[in-house]
């Protein structure tokens, strides 16, 4: 089995690497920094720098990937943002930040891919149940919840644009313990990513453009 995992020094994406690579599935895997490929190349993944807030880092990608078939294809990297608090206006720097990161991100990616994806492979982007508008119940948080109900959008048109050939789903990972997430979550990585790789091995093409819970449960875009 072929990986590619997008946005993996951390976290849940580096936690997908892990699990992957466990089960002896060859990985490449994307990150930042130096240190961050290094940990990638350690794992025995194939570790290629790209970042998807920088057009011509991130537009690179296909040419770093060619010659690749995949079978999984993880598009993990997002930020939260600091300083938007409640309803206040964002700052117009933290707002290019977080929708650049969000949802330019995956827009820049998701074109690159077609070529270099398995018939009946799995594409899964790490969206939020805070980009849900149905289950919207506070307030906290909007500029991420703006960002993450427009990568359901993207994922949706996606979806649309690989059926037939790809599933693509979009996955709430939980409330997981990783730096965005906090000590006080209430799920490992390891639990999180084991529940979305299983997932991932059970889709139907039923399945192609469903917004998902880690551990399977469909959720309301
Ligand atoms: P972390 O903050 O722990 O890690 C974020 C990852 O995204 C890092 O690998 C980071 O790389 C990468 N990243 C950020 N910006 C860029 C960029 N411009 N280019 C490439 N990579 C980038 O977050 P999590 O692991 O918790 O979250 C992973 C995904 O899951 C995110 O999309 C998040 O929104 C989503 N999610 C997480 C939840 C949680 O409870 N943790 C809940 C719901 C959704 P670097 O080290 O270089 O900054």
């Amino acid at each position: 089995m072929q990986v590619l995992v997008i946005g993996a020094s951390r976290g849940i994406g580096l936690e997908f690497v892990r699990q992957y690579r466990q089960s002896g599935a060859q990985v490449v895997a994307t990150a930042r920094s130096e240190e961050a490929l290094a940990t990638l190349r350690g794992l025995g993944a194939t570790a290629l720098k790209l970042d998807v807030a920088d057009t011509a880092s991130a537009s690179g990608l296909a040419w770093q990937i060619d010659g690749h078939v995949f079978d999984r294809v993880i598009i993990n990297a997002g930020i939260h943002g600091t300083r938007t608090k409640g309803l206040q206006t964002p700052p117009q720097d933290e707002f290019d930040a977080v929708m650049r990161t969000n949802v330019l991100g995956p827009m820049r990616i998701l074109p690159q891919l077609s070529d270099y994806m398995a018939p009946g492979a799995r594409l899964a982007i790490l969206s939020s149940r805070m980009g849900s508008m149905a289950l919207r119940d506070s307030t906290a948080s909007w500029l991420y919840r703006a960002s993450k109900a427009g990568v359901n959008s993207v994922l949706r048109d996606a979806s649309l644009a690989l059926q037939g050939r790809v599933i693509c789903v979009a996955f709430h990972p939980g409330w997981v313990k990783t730096d965005m997430g906090g000590s006080g979550a209430d799920l490992t990585v390891d639990e999180s990513v084991a529940g979305m790789r299983g997932q991932l091995s059970q889709l139907t093409a039923a399945d192609n453009g469903a917004f998902l819970n880690y551990d399977g449960q469909p959720l309301a875009w």
